[in-house]
């Protein structure tokens, strides 16, 4: 039986056990599969208060142990659901079902995939969804980055240092990420940036080698000769396994305001799983220690 189980173990759900277990109450930190979240992907973080510079890899397990030295137990399971039991709050793994009084749900959201043809196939065999991770497998090649946020900007940039020839290819012709980072990619003399332009096709046998790629505007199409496609088009939640329980958003996300409070008293919402305007890191943080702190309260109520 704990206090507070979190689902979750990213900056938002490390954040929430570290202020639950300093509120005096015993934290339960369920992760399926790698402790820190999305964020050990980033290969560099300069825009979290009070840190210039820091790789996402060393933020996550300095969280991660900071956590952990609080008195957080920490274990792997992917949850599979949420209920209510003659009174009793329950979190299922599966393997285990586990007793709490209350639980934060900081589980996160995946990579999108662009939903082309062949596409899974392709994964590891020229297509990634994570340029930290899979980069130096193409130095002195070609890739292309499809997308246009912060992380399609961040991936073109450090791409470009291992690269031959990045293309950044984004839908529309205005960026999404933040303008100081595509100012980066600009200087970038490897990097050819086409904007208006969807990827309409990937082509190659077992590897990927080419892409169809259309302008929106002209409506003139190519292919495009690469060894390497990173996408980076964004997330989406995975939280169908609540749904029976929790209001969910028409994409998935859990219905909560800043208070992190979901339509169920004892379940509160934290990080980018939930519907929020702006999802970074210092938001992911700050949710964890409101949603916490919320649920301290209910506890304590
Ligand atoms: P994002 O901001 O949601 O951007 C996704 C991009 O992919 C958008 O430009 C979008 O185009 C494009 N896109 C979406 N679906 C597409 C499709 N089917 N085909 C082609 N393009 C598609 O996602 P993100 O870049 O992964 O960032 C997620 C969050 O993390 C953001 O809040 C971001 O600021 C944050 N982040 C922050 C940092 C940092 O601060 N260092 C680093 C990485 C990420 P449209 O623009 O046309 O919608």
């Amino acid at each position: 039986m704990y206090d507070l189980i979190i689902v979750g173990a990213g900056t938002a759900g490390l954040t929430a056990a570290i202020y639950g277990q300093r509120a005096g109450k015993h934290v339960l930190l369920l992760e399926e599969g790698i402790y820190g979240g999305q964020i050990i992907n980033s290969p560099e973080i300069e825009n979290y208060p009070g840190i210039s510079k820091v790789s996402g890899y060393q933020f996550a397990m300095n969280l991660y142990e900071q956590a952990a030295s609080f008195g957080a137990k920490l274990e792997t399971g992917k949850v599979i659901g949420l209920q209510l039991l003659d009174g009793k709050k329950q979190v299922k793994t599966q393997e285990a079902v586990y007793e709490c009084g209350a639980v934060i749900l900081a589980t996160g959201a995946k990579k999108r995939r662009l939903g082309l043809d062949r596409e899974d196939a392709l994964i590891g065999r020229g297509i990634s969804y994570c340029a930290a991770c899979d980069g130096a497998f193409y130095k002195g090649k070609t890739v292309a980055v499809v997308g246009g946020g912060n992380t399609a900007l961040e991936d073109a940039d450090y791409l470009s240092n291992a690269c031959d020839r990045v293309y950044l290819l984004h839908r529309r012709e205005a960026f999404r990420g933040d303008d100081s980072l595509l100012q980066r990619v600009k200087k970038r003399e490897n990097v050819t940036i086409l904007t208006s332009t969807v990827v309409e096709g990937l082509l190659g046998g077992e590897q990927l080698e080419q892409l169809q790629i259309k302008n929106t505007v002209t409506g003139e199409r190519k292919t495009l000769e690469l060894n390497g496609l990173f996408v980076a088009i964004g997330q989406q939640p995975e939280n169908e396994a609540f749904r029976d329980l929790l209001a969910l958003d028409k994409e998935g996300y859990v219905i909560a305001s800043e208070d992190c409070k979901t339509n169920v008293p004892w379940i509160f919402a934290a990080g980018d799983c939930r519907t929020k305007p702006l999802r970074q890191l210092t938001t992911a943080a700050a949710d964890g220690a409101v949603a916490a702190l919320a649920a301290c309260e209910y506890l304590n109520a």
